[in-house]
């Protein structure tokens, strides 16, 4: 629901890409996302981020497991603890 209203353009995204030490190289991501339980536990530090104070959904980017590139989508509710 969240990617069509997006795509739809209904709905604002944040991109939390950046890191101090990876830029447009993600392969430098630092930021490690684990699923522990039914929680995820992301550990990690982001900059430049744009429209967090909107209360839209953050799209944020980080390595998984396997070490692999990979997309978490955090809601609005959850984010304002971060
Ligand atoms: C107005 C603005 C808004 C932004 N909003 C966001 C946002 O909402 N979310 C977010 O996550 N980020 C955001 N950014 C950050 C933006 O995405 C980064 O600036 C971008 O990822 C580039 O990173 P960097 O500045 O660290 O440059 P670098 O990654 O250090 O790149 C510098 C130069 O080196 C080149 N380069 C990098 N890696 C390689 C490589 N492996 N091989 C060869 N050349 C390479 C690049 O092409 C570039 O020319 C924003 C930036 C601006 C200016």
């Amino acid at each position: 629901m969240v990617v069509s209203d997006v795509l739809n353009a209904k709905k604002f995204i944040c991109l939390a890409i950046t890191e101090a030490f990876a830029g447009s190289d993600v392969a430098g991501l630092q930021t490690i996302a684990t699923k522990e339980g039914n929680e995820w536990v992301i550990n990690g530090t982001k900059k430049y981020v744009l429209y967090p104070p909107c209360g839209s959904n953050t799209l944020i980017m980080y390595l998984g497991g396997s070490q692999m590139v990979s997309l978490l989508i955090i809601l609005p509710s959850v984010a304002e603890q971060m």
